[in-house]
């Protein structure tokens, strides 16, 4: 495949993305993770290479000014992710379609760059407030960084009419079969 087609997945942190991205990399063996290159550090199980490429400030950088990444943002202060060109192609040369875990702003981005052959979605939560519990309720982050999601996830909620599809994710196995419907039509399109 030269170029395969993209589906992107925003929404504010704890919106329940990563595991409606888990599922339907379940479900489509033709679809593969975009690996984002960050600068946090691992988290509880995390594995360096799967979930991220992680690399120190001064890596991600050197690859900004060697025009590396297709799209890439500082999403906490002093923090950055981003997605590697060399990651796209990797997976299209590997016969597949690439699906993204991102944020709003990259998201918005990558749908801009890829235009019809990129499916964006995103993912809404039941209320700030639910999102706010699910958040405090993973016990990784401290409380400055939580108040830091708390406050970028508001600011994202506004995005959600910008994307081609709102998901909404009031019950977890409803929208996990919307988006299998979203993505399986997409991808036969
Ligand atoms: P977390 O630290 O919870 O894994 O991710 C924080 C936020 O960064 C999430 O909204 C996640 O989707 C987003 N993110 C992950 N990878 C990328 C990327 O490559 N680019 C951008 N713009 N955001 C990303």
């Amino acid at each position: 495949m030269k170029q395969g087609k993209l589906i992107i997945f925003s929404a504010p942190s704890g919106a329940g993305k990563t595991t409606i991205v888990k599922h339907l990399l379940s479900k489509f063996n033709n679809l593969s993770f975009s690996i984002s290159a960050t600068t946090r550090n691992l988290r509880g199980t995390e594995v360096d290479g799967k979930d991220y490429y992680f690399i120190s400030t001064e890596e991600f950088l050197h690859k900004v000014s060697k025009h590396q990444f297709v799209e890439f943002e500082e999403v906490y202060s002093g923090t950055f992710y981003g997605t590697l060109r060399s990651e796209i192609q990797r997976i299209w040369d590997e016969g597949k379609h690439v699906i993204f875990d991102i944020d709003v702003e990259g998201g918005l981005r990558l749908k801009r760059k890829f235009e019809e052959d990129a499916l964006a979605i995103f993912v809404q939560p039941p209320s700030l407030e639910v999102l706010k519990e699910r958040l405090a309720g993973r016990g990784t982050d401290s409380e400055e960084k939580l108040q830091e999601r708390y406050a970028k996830a508001e600011k994202e909620l506004a995005y959600a009419d910008k994307f081609d599809v709102i998901l909404k994710n009031f019950e977890l196995e409803t929208a996990c079969a919307e988006a299998e419907e979203l993505v399986g039509t997409f991808l036969k399109s």
